[in-house]
């Protein structure tokens, strides 16, 4: 039988960075109250992330390239993730980031910190010769209205049903995808959701918590799937 490995899926925004990058894009360069009404329509699930991206595109009309690349500049990420991917790749353990955000500012973020090895999937976004934004995405899914880029397809596709899953995030594009998983670290909106949801979760700060706490997961004798996420699973096989 094949050995169980550990998956681990990583949300970018918020989880990785400090900020939400997107939103900030949007809040910069966009009208700041229309901004503020598209996001609370997405939170409050009356629009899908899909629709919440393109009416934000639409609202930021024309931006300045460099003005856009030196912003994303100032973004930073949370340090502690930095140790946590050399503590990954030298026991072995892959992490793929999923972002309902955009290629964009994370291939630059990932320049900026010498993290251009991880694998990543997300949203197209680019500037127009108009300066127009325009978002492309292609890991779009119907069934997943949370995230523009269905996260829940790439686990189940980078993860066998032997192996452990993890997740860790903070938001909205998370909630559905971190079901799918055996261990989910949450934080924000995501450990309310879970709370609330009664989803079992490991809450965090950084990602030394995460650390510490896989560590104590992988010397477990017994380490045992979430019932739950095995279920989420085979529901999805169902449905295609
Ligand atoms: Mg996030």
């Amino acid at each position: 039988m094949k050995k169980r490995e550990i998956k681990i899926f990583v949300d970018f925004d918020g989880t990785i960075t400090l900020q939400d990058i997107g939103e900030a894009i949007f809040n910069k360069f966009g009208d700041a109250q229309r901004v503020d009404k598209i996001i609370t329509n997405l939170l409050e699930d009356r629009i899908s992330s899909k629709q919440c991206w393109d009416e934000l595109c639409d609202c930021a009309g024309a931006v300045n390239p460099d003005e856009l690349v030196d912003f994303v500049n100032t973004m930073e990420i949370d340090q502690s993730f930095i140790s946590f991917n050399e503590f990954c790749s030298e026991n072995n353990l892959e992490i793929i980031v999923l972002s309902d955000g955009f290629d964009f500012y994370i291939d630059k973020m990932f320049v900026k910190y010498k993290l251009e090895g991880l694998k990543y999937y997300s949203n197209n976004l680019k500037v127009e010769v108009n300066g127009r934004l325009s978002a492309g995405y292609p890991h779009y899914d119907a069934d997943s209205p949370t995230s523009a880029n269905c996260k829940r397809n790439h686990i189940i596709n980078h993860s066998s049903d032997e192996d452990y899953t993890v997740y860790i995030g903070d938001g909205n594009s998370d909630k559905e995808a971190a079901q799918y998983c055996d261990f989910i670290f949450a934080k924000k909106d995501l450990a309310r959701f879970c709370s609330m949801e009664r989803i079992s979760f490991y809450p965090f700060n950084d990602f030394n918590d995460v650390q510490n706490k896989l560590v104590e997961l992988m010397n477990k004798k017994n380490l045992r799937k979430r019932h739950q996420a095995q279920l989420k699973r085979r529901s999805a096989y169902l449905a295609e």
